[in-house]
């Protein structure tokens, strides 16, 4: 992982925190997934710290209009407009040992300890 950006992120968004942890890592993701030319969107369930997450990793933001809030999904569902298919990935309830860092957690779990990640129809 970019440690760099790690460092940078937490700058921009002023604390270091779970959700920022957790959308810079699915950020990270969505990098592997589309060409470096899409210009990738994102529907996501709420928005909060997460979002800055994927914003610093993937320029996906608000003020660009390529993301969205639907409070009615339980997943951050990505993809390029014009197309019939993305991503969806669904966030797994993380198990922590007792006094545990969770941004340690989080920035150092596998990708399949965080999320399932699923072509979705749009
Ligand atoms: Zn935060």
């Amino acid at each position: 992982m970019n440690m760099e950006l790690w460092d940078l992120a937490v700058k921009a968004h002023g604390h270091e925190c779970a959700g920022l942890a957790f959308g810079f890592r699915m950020g990270e993701e969505v990098k592997k997934i589309f060409k470096p030319t899409e210009k990738v969107h994102v529907i996501m369930p709420g928005y909060n710290c997460v979002a800055d997450g994927i914003s610093i990793v993937t320029g996906i933001s608000i003020s660009n209009q390529t993301m969205k809030v639907d409070k009615s999904i339980d997943k951050y569902i990505f993809y390029v407009a014009g197309e019939d298919e993305g991503w969806a990935f669904t966030p797994h309830k993380l198990q922590m040992a007792e006094g545990a860092d969770p941004v340690t957690g989080i920035l150092a779990f596998a990708r399949d300890m965080l999320f399932d990640i699923e072509p979705y129809d749009l």
